[in-house]
C-alpha cells in the first residue's frame, strides 16, 4: 500500500511532468569555496535526482553584476556562463531528473560596493548602503531577468524560479519598508508590484508558454513595513496573470527577528501562509519550511494546503528522500533535524555546505575517491553514541562484519540527553535512523554491558573506541552540597530544579539548560499556535509584515548563568541560531554574569567574585555545565593489552565536541577500512 498517495502523485503541467510533489528547494551551497566546484555541484545534484526529487531548484544566480551576492558570486547573464551550467544540467538529466535555475537579484543584501535597491535605505544586516535605482536601471534589470531566463532555457534547464522573497530586490520593491519612491515604481500597491509583474511578463514573453516559471513569493514578510495578507494575495494574482506557472512559498526577510527555519520552529509552522495563496490562485502552490518527513508532507498535501512541498535541507540529510518514500522505506530516511550546524552555519562562515547527519553531502567526490575495501574485516565498535553509530553503520554498509558494543541498554549516547531540550526532540529521528541502519546493514548490537578489553584484544581486525565523554567535576569548596547537580540529572528529570537557579558554565549545554528551565514544556514549545503567539506573528496577516505583540513569557524561576571568561556570553552558539536563543533567554529575564570566579558553596548559597566584587547568590539549585572530559578507560586498557584502538568522537577529544564532529569522524574512519 502506498503510504503517501498525495506526495507520490505526479503533476502534469503539459510541457513538464513532475513525477511526485517534493521539490528540492533552492539553497546556496558555497561549493565555489572548494576545488572542482562545477563537478561537485553536478555530482551533488545528480545524487538528488537519482533520489527522485521531483524538481531541483539551484542556488540563486544573479541576472547581472549589480545583483551578485558578492564579488565573483554565481551569475547567469552572458553566453560564456552557459557551458558550466550544461555540465550540471546534463548530470541531472542523465539520472532522469529535472532542474530549474533560480534567478536571484540580491538588492540591498549584496556584499559589494555596487549594490542597488529601490531606495538608499540600508538593511540592518548589511553595513553597505545601496544606490537608488533609476528608471533606466529598473528597465535594464527587467531585461536582464529575461536574458538570464533565455540563457537558462538555452543551457537546457527545465525552468527558472524568480526569487521574490526573503527581502531581496523584488521584495524590496513590493514593500513600503524599503520602497520610498514616488515614481511609477513606488507608492501605490500597483506601482510597488510593477517590478515583479513586468519581470514576469518579459520573462514569459521571451521564453514562450511552454517553459516552467516559478515565482518565489514572500507569503509573510515578518518585518515592519512588510506587506499585508491582502497585498500578498494581490501580488500572487498579478504574477499569475503575468505568466507564472507555480507559486513557491518564501517566509520572512533575512533581517526578520522571528526564526523561520531553526530547530525551535515547530514543524510545518508556516503552512497557514501557503494556504492563503492556495485559496487565491489557480496555479499550483508550493508549501515550504520545516517540512522534513514524508508523513508531514503528505498531511500538508492531503489537507489541501498546497499542491507541492519544497524541502531544501532534508535533501542534504538524505539525497534519496523520495525514492525511499515511494518504495516503502520511509523508515530508512535520514531526517534533517533543522540544526543548521553544517549547512547554514557553514555558509555563514564562508564554508561549503554539508550536513551534520550526513557528512558525505557536498563532499561526494571526496568520498567517491576512497578505494573500495579489499577484504571483509571483522570490526568492533565500542560506544553507540553518534560517533560509534556512524562508524559502525558505515563500516557495515561498506561490507564489513561489524559488532557494536554499548554499555547502556539503548543506543544514542548523549543524544538521549540532548533530546529533552525544546526543539532537540528532532534528535529522535537520528537515533531512529541509526537504529534502522543497524538492522538493515546487519550490525550485531550488543547493548546493556560494557565489554572487557579481553573481549576485544586480538579478536578483531579493527577496534574502534567511541566511548564518549563524562561531565567535568569541579573542585569548588562545598561542591558536594546536594543543591549542586549535573546537567544530566536535570535534563533526564532525575532532579527537579528549585525556583532560584545558578548555572555554572555557559557553553552549548549551559544555554540549553537555561532554555530548558526557563521555558514551556517541550510539548508546548512544539505547538505551532504557541510558537506563533510567543514570537508575535499575526496569523491573519492583517497588519503589515504580520507583526503582532509577542506574548509575555511566564517567568517561574530566577536563573543566572555564569562563566569565568569575561565578555559576551554565547560566542560559540550557532551563527544562524544563537540570536534566537539569546532573544528567548533575554525575554525570560535569564541573567548572565561573566568574568566570574567561583569561591565556595555554603548555607548562604554560591559565593562568587564578579571581577573584584564579592557576591552571594542565594540559590536553591546549582547546575554544573562545565564541559566534559574524554572517557578513555577502555582505550587505555586496549593500548596496555597491545591492541591500540582507533579512538573517535568525545573519547578522542572532548573539547569543542559536537555531534557533527562525532558523526563525521565515525564515517571517515569507516571509509578508511
Ligand atoms: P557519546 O554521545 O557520549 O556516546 C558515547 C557512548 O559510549 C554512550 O552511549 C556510552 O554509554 C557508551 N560507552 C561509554 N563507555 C562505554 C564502554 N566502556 N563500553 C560500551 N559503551 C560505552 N551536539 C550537536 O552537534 N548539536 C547539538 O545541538 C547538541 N546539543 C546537545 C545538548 C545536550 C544537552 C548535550 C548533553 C549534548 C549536546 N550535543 C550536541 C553534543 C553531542 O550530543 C555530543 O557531542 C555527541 O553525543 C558525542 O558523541 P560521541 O559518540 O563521541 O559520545
Ligand atoms: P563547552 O561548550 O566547552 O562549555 C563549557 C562551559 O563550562 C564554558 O562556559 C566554560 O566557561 C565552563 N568551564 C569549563 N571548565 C570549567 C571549570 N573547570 N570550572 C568552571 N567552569 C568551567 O561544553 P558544553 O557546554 O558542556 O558543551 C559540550 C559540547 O556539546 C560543546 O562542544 C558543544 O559544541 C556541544 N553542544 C552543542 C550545542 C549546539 O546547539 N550546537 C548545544 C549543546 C552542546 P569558562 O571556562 O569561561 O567558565
Ligand atoms: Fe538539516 Fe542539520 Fe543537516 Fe542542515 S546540518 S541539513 S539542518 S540536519
Amino acid at each position: 500500500m502506498n503510504a503517501f498517495p498525495h506526495l507520490t502523485a505526479p503533476l502534469d503541467l503539459g510541457y513538464i511532468k513532475l513525477p511526485n510533489r517534493a521539490i528540492m528547494g533552492s539553497m546556496h551551497t558555497g561549493f565555489e569555496y572548494l576545488d572542482r566546484h562545477v563537478e561537485r555541484t553536478a555530482r551533488f545534484y545528480a545524487e538528488r535526482a537519482r533520489g527522485e526529487a521531483a524538481l531541483i531548484v539551484t542556488g540563486g544566480y544573479s541576472p547581472n553584476a549589480d545583483g551578485l551576492f558578492g564579488p565573483g558570486g554565481p551569475e547567469l547573464s552572458r553566453a560564456e556562463h552557459v557551458p558550466e551550467h550544461r555540465r550540471i544540467i546534463s548530470a541531472v538529466h542523465a539520472e532522469g531528473g529535472r532542474i530549474a535555475l533560480q534567478i536571484l537579484h540580491a538588492g540591498r543584501y549584496a556584499k559589494h560596493k555596487g549594490l542597488v535597491g529601490p531606495s538608499t535605505l540600508a538593511s540592518p544586516i548589511n553595513p553597505l548602503q545601496p544606490r537608488r535605482m533609476t528608471a533606466e536601471d529598473i528597465e535594464r534589470t527587467i531585461e536582464d531577468f529575461a536574458i538570464s531566463t533565455a540563457l537558462a532555457r538555452e543551457a537546457g534547464y527545465d525552468g527558472v524560479e524568480i526569487m521574490a522573497s526573503e527581502g531581496y530586490l523584488i521584495n524590496e520593491f513590493t514593500a513600503k519598508r524599503t520602497n520610498d519612491r514616488d515614481d511609477d515604481w513606488g507608492g501605490s500597491l500597483e506601482n510597488r508590484l510593477r517590478l515583479p509583474v513586468e519581470i514576469m511578463k518579459r520573462v514569459r514573453q521571451r521564453v514562450g508558454d511552454d517553459f516552467l516559471i516559478i515565482y518565489r513569493i514572500s507569503s509573510i514578510d515578518l518585518v515592519e513595513g512588510g506587506l499585508t495578507g491582502d497585498e500578498i494575495v494581490a501580488q500572487a494574482k498579478a504574477v499569475e496573470a503575468a505568466g507564472a506557472s507555480i507559486l513557491n512559498q518564501g517566509i520572512g526577510w533575512h533581517e526578520a527577528r522571528i526564526p523561520t527555519i531553526a530547530q525551535k520552529v515547530p514543524r510545518a509552522a508556516w503552512t497557514f501562509a501557503a494556504r492563503r495563496l492556495k485559496d487565491a490562485v489557480k496555479i499550483p502552490v508550493v508549501a515550504s519550511n520545516r517540512i522534513n518527513t514524508p508523513a508531514l508532507a503528505e498531511d500538508v498535501l492531503a489537507s489541501g494546503t498546497a499542491d507541492l512541498v519544497s524541502m531544501a535541507r532534508p535533501w542534504l540529510a538524505d539525497p534519496h528522500f523520495m525514492r525511499k518514500s515511494r518504495t516503502g522505506k520511509s523508515d530508512e530516511i535520514n531526517v534533517c533535524i533543522a540544526c543548521n550546524q553544517a549547512c547554514l552555519d557553514y555558509i555563514f562562515s564562508s564554508r561549503a555546505a554539508s550536513c551534520l547527519v550526513n557528512p558525505v553531502t557536498g563532499r561526494e567526490l571526496d568520498f567517491d575517491a576512497f578505494p573500495k575495501p579489499q577484504k571483509k574485516k571483522r570490526v568492533a565498535v565500542v560506544g553507540a553514541g553518534p560517533a560509534g553509530l556512524a562508524c559502525a553503520t558505515t563500516a557495515a554498509e561498506r561490507g564489513h562484519d561489524v559488532t557494536l558494543y554499548e554499555a547502556a541498554p539503548s543506543i544514542g549516547g548523549q543524544l538521549n540527553i540532548a533530546r529533552n531540550i525544546p526543539g532537540k526532540e528532532e534528535f529522535d529521528e537520528t537515533i531512529r535512523y541509526f537504529g534502522r541502519m543497524i538492522e538493515t546493514r546487519g550490525v550485531a548490537l550488543k547493548a546493556g554491558k560494557a565489554p572487557e578489553a579481553s573481549d576485544l584484544a586480538g579478536q578483531y581486525d579493527e577496534v574502534v573506541v567511541a566511548t564518549g565523554v563524562r561531565p567535568r567535576t569541579l573542585d569548588i569548596p562545598g561542591i558536594e552540597d546536594p543543591r549542586c547537580v549535573s546537567y544530566i540529572d536535570i535534563l533526564l528529570g532525575a532532579v527537579q530544579a528549585g525556583r532560584r537557579v545558578a548555572i555554572i558554565g555557559a557553553g552549548g549545554i549551559g544555554f540549553d539548560v537555561a532554555e530548558f528551565l526557563s521555558g514551556p514544556s517541550q510539548k508546548e514549545a512544539a505547538n505551532v499556535a504557541h510558537f506563533l503567539h510567543e514570537w508575535g506573528v499575526d496569523t491573519g496577516i492583517a497588519v503589515p509584515g504580520a507583526l503582532a505583540t509577542p506574548a509575555e513569557p511566564e517567568i517561574n524561576r530566577q536563573i543566572v548563568m555564569l562563566q569565568r571568561k569575561p565578555g559576551r556570553m554565547g560566542r560559540t552558539l550557532g551563527l544562524s541560531t544563537g540570536w534566537v536563543l539569546r532573544i528567548t533567554l533575554a525575554k525570560r529575564k535569564v541573567a548572565q554574569l561573566t568574568g566570574v570566579t567561583y569561591q565556595k558553596i555554603d548555607a548562604e548559597g554560591l559565593h562568587i567574585l564578579v571581577g573584584e566584587e564579592a557576591r552571594v547568590l542565594p540559590v536553591d539549585t546549582i547546575v554544573v555545565c562545565a564541559g566534559q572530559e574524554s572517557e578513555r578507560t577502555l582505550a587505555d586498557k586496549l593500548v596496555a593489552a597491545g591492541t591500540p584502538p582507533h579512538v573517535i568522537g568525545g573519547a578522542d577529544v572532548a573539547a569543542e565536541l559536537d555531534a557533527m564532529r562525532a558523526i563525521d569522524q565515525g564515517v571517515r574512519l569507516a571509509y578508511s577500512f
